[in-house]
């Protein structure tokens, strides 16, 4: 054996596996075209090559198995990522879209509530001013400047002694009731009463002093307000032109919505689209590392 053939069978591995400079491949074809012994052992080492490389090629595939699971499992991951992205932008658009509605129905509500207090003021106002000038003495001219100041809104205002009507009818759609008022109720404010007969009065004030018009009392009887002290019975109607002002805010007071519901919806869906956005970032966080490994 030549000195040659040793040097090539040192180097036919790296040349089987083309690991070799190109000279030293020269080197070896143009050996082995001379060598018979050199071809033959050439020959067996690359068919031993090859069936190693068949064997790595299996082991690979049965290495890759799994990982391609991983790969779809994460791409599934990938899809719910998205969808969490997608559900949680539609979500907060409509979140903010119903606050925005709530907001504009909260300065709605605020306006009828702001109605409601100054009729609520008001009824203060005139049965204060009333009962002061009645501490006294039953003055109607002093009665008569009390409604005069409010007579945009006020069609008759009247006082009753208490004296005369302990024990009263009440004449109703032509039949009569017997009736007594509920003085307890009349002394703690000024209430929605049905209206005691103004025929009754020890005094009106307003359409010259004679109530002409009938009364009657209807389901609210929120036109007209009594209130009472010991000695006695202050009522006054409201003017037909104002009924719709005195309806919104008998309305607004006692079956107004409560800011809790008008912005009970975009609260609930508020904390829906924060449940998203948790689940969202944290699905973010976990697929995030393996998203960086498959790209
Ligand atoms: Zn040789």
């Amino acid at each position: 054996m030549k000195n040659e053939c040793y040097i090539v069978r040192d180097l036919l591995p790296t040349y089987i596996d083309k690991l070799c400079s190109l000279e030293s491949a020269e080197f070896v074809d143009q050996h082995i075209a001379t060598c018979d012994k050199c071809t033959q052992i050439a020959k067996q080492m690359r068919a031993e090559f090859d069936i190693d490389e068949n064997v790595d090629i299996t082991a690979n595939m049965e290495q890759k198995k799994p990982l391609k699971k991983l790969a779809n499992f994460f791409n599934a991951q990938r899809g719910y990522t998205a969808f969490l992205r997608a559900a949680f932008w539609i979500s907060l658009i409509v979140t903010v879209g119903f606050f925005i509605y709530s907001l504009s129905v909260l300065n709605d509500i605020n306006d009828e509530r702001k109605v409601a207090r100054s009729v609520e003021q008001e009824k203060q106002e005139v049965m204060e001013q009333s009962f002061e000038v009645l501490s006294t003495n039953l003055d109607e001219t002093a009665l008569q400047k009390i409604f005069q100041e409010y007579s945009d809104h006020l069609q008759h205002l009247a006082v009753f002694s208490t004296d005369h009507i302990n024990d009263f009818t009440l004449i109703r759609e032509g039949i009569t009731h017997p009736y007594s008022i509920d003085f307890s109720r009349l002394k703690e404010g000024p209430s929605n009463a049905y209206p005691i007969n103004y025929s009754q009065a020890e005094l009106v004030v307003g359409d010259g002093g004679t109530v002409t018009e009938l009364i009657i009392p209807n389901d609210y009887d929120i036109g007209t307000v009594a209130m009472a002290n010991e000695e006695w019975i202050i009522q006054f109607e409201y003017k037909e032109a104002y009924f719709d002002t005195v309806e919104r805010a008998h309305q607004s007071k006692y079956y107004g919505p409560s800011n809790w519901i008008i912005f009970q919806l975009p609260l609930i869906l508020l904390v829906i689209t924060s449940f998203i956005l948790g689940n969202w970032i944290f699905q973010k966080r976990i697929t995030k590392p393996v998203n960086n490994m498959l790209d």
